[in-house]
């Protein structure tokens, strides 16, 4: 069986007793194993950061923005490949995998920016003789861990940034679908970032915890479910360590009276069930204003029905698999439960037959669903969209700020004054105004409000340089020997 090793101080290791497996997506079979850190594990890859650190601090700022400009031709250059590594482990569709790498590849363009990111303040003769400058210094080393269902893009929103900064780094992927961090943690050898800068560990719990109580362990970034992410915030945060922890979703996409139907159709379809809703930017609740629904509905279970599922691997699927036979199962409990709580299903995902053990499942389309019921209040992460009917505006408003999540929000619309109030109103971190996903480019930082983020800072983009940098003032002086003098009063500008 295929093991797939750590990757520490630039060598693959292999020391693990414990392992997990992996699969295919497609066909339910056991495609590796994957070894799992122990604390004694994590220690050593620490240890490789913390012997990194001063030489890597100490690159200058050309040399090391090299690095990504070389990562960025390598990226581009296999992408094929590591598009393959994705869809082998995590089951998306090639061309869906290839977009992921797409995006990752723009916060490597935004960290190859990084002469301008760390640039600092001065200010000159803040009291006669005397200057202040600021300067951001890298934290130290940075913990990262992240979810399964974007395997190169969220590694990339971390790692590009925290090592741009000076930073070495422990990334800790996720144990379903390891082997694309590893494929990227070479790339960046290949591109010259030099040993132990960036490490590897897999591992469940028992690593994530190593990582976030380890003493050298300075910040952490964690993207993941809901209750992860608070336990790993509280855990850091209890320690003294600066933490950002990025929770779930349940992303409404609003449609006014005056949309363009088809349009937002054709949206709610693309964003709900690309991926197959594996993501934490899918439309999961449409919300019907006035008394387009029942038109609304019909022009979405019309396209449902032309649908491609099957392998990533074959060029005609347009969705593959879910990751686990856990998480299909889950998803059909959503569709039977919404049906006994009084909604109605109008296309049942599993009622689709598939020919392989892989995890498949149709999609399938709620209609009449109320918060209370499970299929509204939880997240899914599956393919399922659900609609809500509201009279009015107002009311679709309410219902999107009190839900418990605020990660993103799309607003459908030929109006720009209710596009105008809708940002203006809505208590949700990214916002598309006539766009499903309004994921953020790379210029911008991403991050959702409430119970979708712990901490205060976005993810990736400007507050990214915020969070794996800590200021320093200094204050300056170069006075003649004449001019010094005892002074035990508090210092006044002169
Ligand atoms: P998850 O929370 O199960 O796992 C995330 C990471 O935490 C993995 O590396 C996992 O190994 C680790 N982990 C699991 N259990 C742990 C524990 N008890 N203690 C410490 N660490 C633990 O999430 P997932 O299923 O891999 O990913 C899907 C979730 O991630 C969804 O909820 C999705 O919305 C969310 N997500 C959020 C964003 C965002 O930007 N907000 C982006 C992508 C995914």
């Amino acid at each position: 069986m295929n093991r797939i090793p750590h990757y520490i101080n630039g060598k693959r290791i292999d020391s693990s007793l414990r392992t997990a497996p992996v699969f295919d997506p497609a066909t339910g079979t056991q495609s590796a194993e994957v070894v799992l850190a122990s604390a004694a594990d994590v220690a050593d890859a620490v240890q490789a950061a913390r012997a990194a650190l001063p030489g890597w601090r100490a690159t200058g700022l050309i040399r090391r923005a090299d690095v990504f400009f070389r990562l960025r031709h390598l990226l581009t250059e296999r992408r094929d490949e590591l598009a393959a590594i994705i869809t082998a482990e995590h089951g998306k569709v090639l061309d869906d995998a290839a977009g992921e790498i797409a995006r990752g590849i723009e916060n490597v363009e935004f960290a190859s920016g990084l002469t301008n990111l760390l640039k600092g303040e001065f200010s000159e003769q803040v009291s006669r003789g005397v200057d202040v400058h600021q300067v951001k210094q890298p934290v130290g080393v940075v913990g990262c861990v992240t979810p399964f269902n974007f395997p190169v893009m969220v590694p990339l929103w971390m790692v590009s940034s925290a090592i741009a900064c000076g930073n070495t780094v422990v990334l800790k992927p996720s144990e379903k679908d390891p082997s694309a961090a590893v494929f990227l943690a070479e790339l960046f050898s290949e591109a010259g970032l030099p040993d132990g800068v960036l490490n590897v560990v897999h591992g469940d719990q028992e690593a994530v915890e190593a990582i976030i109580d380890h003493d050298e362990v300075a910040a952490v970034s964690f993207v993941g479910s809901t209750p992860i992410a608070q336990t790993v915030y509280r855990r850091a945060a209890d320690r003294g360590k600066r933490v950002q922890a990025l929770g779930g979703a349940k992303n409404h996409m609003v449609v006014m009276p005056d949309a363009d139907l088809d349009a937002a159709a054709d949206a709610a379809v693309s964003a709900a069930y690309g991926s197959a809703g594996e993501r934490c930017m899918a439309v999961s609740v449409l919300v019907a204003v006035g008394d387009i629904a029942d038109e609304l509905v019909g022009k979405v279970a019309e396209r449902i029905a032309t649908l491609r599922i099957g392998a990533g691997t074959d060029p005609n699927s347009e969705m593959g698999p879910l990751i686990s036979a856990q998480a299909r199962d889950r998803v059909a409990g959503y569709v039977a439960g919404a049906a006994a709580a009084g909604a109605t299903v109008v296309v049942d995902g599993r009622e689709a037959r598939f020919d392989s053990a892989g995890y498949f499942i149709g999609v399938s389309l709620v209609d009449h669903v109320r918060p209370g019921m499970k299929v509204y209040d939880d997240e899914i992460f599956g393919p399922v969209l659900s609609v809500v009917r509201v009279g009015s505006y107002d009311e679709a408003v309410r219902l999107v700020n009190a839900n418990e999540y605020g990660n993103g929000v799309a607003l459908f619309t030929r109006d720009g004054k209710s596009a105008r109030e809708f940002e203006f109103d809505i208590e949700v971190g990214m916002v598309g105004v006539n766009v499903p996903i309004p994921v953020p480019v790379g210029a911008y930082s991403f991050g959702g409000w409430k119970r979708s983020l712990f901490g205060d800072s976005h993810i990736y983009g400007p507050e990214s340089v915020h969070f794996y940098t800590r200021s320093k003032v200094v204050t300056t002086r170069w006075p003649d020997a004449s001019e010094s003098q005892i002074h035990l009063g508090f210092p006044s500008n002169g």
